[in-house]
């Protein structure tokens, strides 16, 4: 947090003191990450989308457009005071305003999306775990071989179809509802890695139940035949283990937020897009449209998958977002951290 000036709302005697510690000296750069340390993520996935969009903007003709885009998001970062949830009479920074790209692989937009997604999920929890107070949890990873990255997109349309024939099988029909989201690795031999992550809704006597639990084995054949491979595909499956998916504030119990959080990370690690720019570009062509998020049965469209603006990414609470006086962040490239501007205007 900052020092309160003139366009700070007066902040409680607690906060003032807290603040008067940490504020820079004068004339020194007032750094994001030090005025709020819960934003210190930003200057890490601008750092990232820098070299994301350097990568765009050295090819030509639609990648340097997205480039161009790239580069121009999230420049600026209006914070406003807002008071604290957790700390009654504490004030503390939220983000108010800024421009996002919604370029798919920018790492600023898809780390933002992930928040989003995780955020609705929180939305949607009470409701959910109100009508199912007992249901349980799993979480199931389901890969396949390698693929050249050129054969990306028919390998992901076939992992489509073949969760479409896994999801009508009877092996299946204890699932209440799934979550299930794209996530693509890039092989040290250059190749892709496409993978799902599922978090699936189950009865409470699941795991008891003989006729409906499905051991490790039983899905690796379950995947296999719907996705028609001539091998054992790798398929990780863990239970959630909370036996309350419920707090009793009606939010997720921590297991079951991880295992959230876990399905709803990011498609492409920033790490693999900056590893190799002719993989980077290839993969942007063959994930073009592509859909990454999915969700069926009770879970269906409590993310709200389709319906992302600018305004969605800003994650701003009930009530949020109205005028108030505004600090302004610039991302400043030469040392990639957000300074704030002396004078806000
Ligand atoms: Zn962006």
């Amino acid at each position: 947090m900052l020092l309160p000036t003139s366009d700070s709302p007066s902040l409680p005697d607690r906060a003032t003191q807290h603040n008067a510690s940490i504020a820079a000296p004068a004339g020194e750069p007032e750094y994001l990450s030090e005025s709020s340390p819960k934003d210190r993520p930003w200057d890490r996935h601008r750092s990232e989308a820098d070299r994301v969009a350097s990568m765009y903007l050295n090819a030509s003709g639609w990648f340097h457009r997205l480039g161009e885009r790239v580069e121009q998001c999230s420049q600026v970062l209006q914070f406003a005071w807002s008071p604290e949830k957790e700390t009654p009479g504490a004030l503390t920074l939220k983000l108010r305003q800024a421009y996002f790209c919604r370029v798919r692989h920018c790492p600023v937009c898809q780390w933002r999306r992930s928040l989003m997604w995780i955020a609705r999920f929180l939305e949607g929890a009470p409701r959910l775990l109100s009508q199912h107070p007992k249901a349980r949890f799993i979480f199931l990873t389901l890969t396949r071989k390698n693929v050249p990255v050129g054969e990306l997109r028919s390998a992901l349309q076939e992992m489509s179809d073949g969760w479409g024939r896994l999801s009508k099988r009877k092996e299946f029909s204890a699932v209440l509802g799934w979550l299930r989201t794209v996530e693509v690795t890039r092989g040290r031999d250059a190749t892709a890695h496409p993978h799902y992550h599922a978090l699936l809704v189950v009865p409470s006597d699941y795991f008891r139940n003989p006729e409906e639990y499905l051991t490790h084995a039983g899905w690796t054949t379950l995947w296999r035949d719907s996705l028609r491979l001539d091998y054992d595909p790798i398929v990780h499956v863990t239970a959630v283990k909370s036996k309350c998916a419920a707090r009793s504030s009606g939010r997720p119990s921590k297991p079951l937020l991880n295992a959230a959080r876990e399905t709803l990370k990011y498609a492409v690690k920033p790490a693999d897009m900056s590893a190799d720019a002719d993989w980077f570009l290839e993969l942007t062509c063959q994930l073009h449209r592509c859909r990454f998020i999915a969700s069926g049965g009770i879970l269906k469209n409590v993310l709200r998958e389709r319906d992302e603006a600018n305004d969605d990414l800003l994650l701003l609470g009930d009530g949020e977002g109205g005028e108030s006086p505004r600090l302004y962040f610039d991302w400043w490239r030469p040392v990639r951290r957000y300074k704030r501007r002396p004078f806000d205007p």
